[in-house]
């Protein structure tokens, strides 16, 4: 009888997972179904051109129903609500439970709020192609509020942290807001953009010359950079900061972590600060019928540090994933997930970014780290066959 593999999350993890599992078993060997809170698989590392208006949402969400044609995969549009593995069941918000032999959780990482003051009632966040929607129409709507009544607020942006999800959002700013106010008859002079950052620096990880010259890029296109003060609340309209200042704005985007997925956390597996344990072969360390892919699981490298959450890790564990099923199934020996980093890219606006490649470490500015991060952009769509979706 054809085994179920039900997968939960249609990002990078569970659609690289479905994809490389339907290469090694057929429809009669194995039923797979995709289970996604949204019909689109998102590239949620380019959410912040979306944010921006520099990107089309059609680039950034993908149909997974095209990306899934003729593979027989049940695609179902749901939401996760409660994992039972004692029980090999998986209950979703629609009422509908789902049973399996293998269950793949591929549910991602959220936003971390760390339990500051505020911050979540009225921080903008950008983990989906909604949020980016929602945080340009709301960048837009408050453009125009201070066309009319000249409130500092509301020419006032800041992100929160300043990690790589907010300095790539902040280029975006900061080459999107001097044309919005040209349309909107403003002075960009006028306009506030800052990225305030709890640590000694942005970019915590690169090297001194690379956060250098992020740094001194953006500032030179209007970012102004607040180092080592960490944000303590937020109100409607102010951000505090550990120093005592505060800062009056409208809009403040968090991008100040992420951490496991609550309901991967709760489930019942086993975890280490949220983030599922797995085997060299990605299968939880408390159910073997379990194998979790992407944010949902901390891997820990070989010298005991845990990796970092990212897209071409997640991707690399699905197909990794995707054939350990299959060897599951059949008691043949599986594969160890060894990753390859093809290096880290930071954009810094459209025409500017910096990045290191390849196992020595080469860095990368200006040009060519934007060229490499398009290409391994490409790469990744032309992979999952998407590249046909390409809309910029
Ligand atoms: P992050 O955890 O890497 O960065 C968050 C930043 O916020 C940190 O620098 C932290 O010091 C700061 N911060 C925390 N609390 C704060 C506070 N109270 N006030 C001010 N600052 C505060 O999170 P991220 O940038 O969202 O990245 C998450 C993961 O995704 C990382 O592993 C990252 O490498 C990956 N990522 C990669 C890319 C890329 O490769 N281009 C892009 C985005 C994210």
């Amino acid at each position: 009888m054809s085994k179920q593999i039900l997968i939960l999350g249609g990002g990078y993890g569970g659609l690289l997972t479905a994809l490389t599992a339907r290469k090694y078993m057929t429809a009669e060997e194995a039923t797979i179904t995709l289970v996604n809170r949204f019909p689109t698989h998102q590239i949620i590392t380019e959410l912040h051109r979306l944010a921006a208006g520099n990107l089309s949402e059609q680039a950034v969400a993908l149909p997974l129903e095209k990306l899934l044609r003729g593979k027989d995969v049940n695609l179902r549009i749901d939401t996760v609500e409660k994992i039972s593995p004692d029980e090999k069941k998986v209950l979703m918000a629609s009422g509908k439970t789902y049973e399996y032999d293998v269950l793949v959780i591929a549910l991602g990482s959220e936003t971390a709020f760390f339990g500051i003051p505020g911050l979540q009632e009225n921080s903008f966040v950008l983990k989906s192609a909604a949020d980016a929607n929602r945080l340009r129409a709301h960048v837009e709507e408050r453009i125009d509020a201070y066309a009319k009544t000249k409130n500092k607020a509301d020419a006032t942006f800041v992100i929160g942290g300043g990690g790589l999800t907010g300095v790539e959002l902040v280029g975006e700013f900061a080459d999107m807001l001097p044309g919005l106010c040209r349309k909107k008859g403003i002075d960009f002079n006028e306009i506030s953009l800052y990225c305030v950052e709890a640590g000694p620096s942005i970019l915590a990880g690169f090297a001194p010359e690379l956060v250098e010259r992020a740094q001194t890029s953006l500032e030179k296109r209007g970012v102004q950079f607040l180092t080592g003060v960490p944000i303590t609340e937020m109100t409607e309209t102010t951000v505090s900061l550990k120093d005592g200042s505060s800062i009056d704005t409208s809009t403040l985007v968090w991008t100040g972590g992420v951490q496991g997925n609550s309901v991967v956390a709760n489930c019942g597996i086993e975890v280490n600060r949220g983030r599922a344990t797995v085997t060299d072969f990605l299968q939880s360390t408390s159910h073997p019928d379990v194998f979790l892919a992407g944010d949902s699981a901390v891997v820990f490298g070989k010298e005991g540090r845990p990796y970092p959450p990212t897209a071409q890790l997640a991707w690399q564990m699905g197909e990794t994933i995707g054939y350990n099923i299959f060897a599951y199934f059949n008691n043949g020996p599986k594969q160890e997930f060894s990753p390859v980093f093809s290096g880290t890219l930071a954009s810094l606006g459209r025409k500017d970014g910096i990045g290191t490649i390849g196992a020595n470490q080469t860095r990368l500015k200006g040009l060519p780290a934007t060229l490499m991060k398009e290409a391994s952009n490409m790469r990744y769509l032309s992979h999952i066959n998407g590249l046909f979706t390409l809309a910029y």
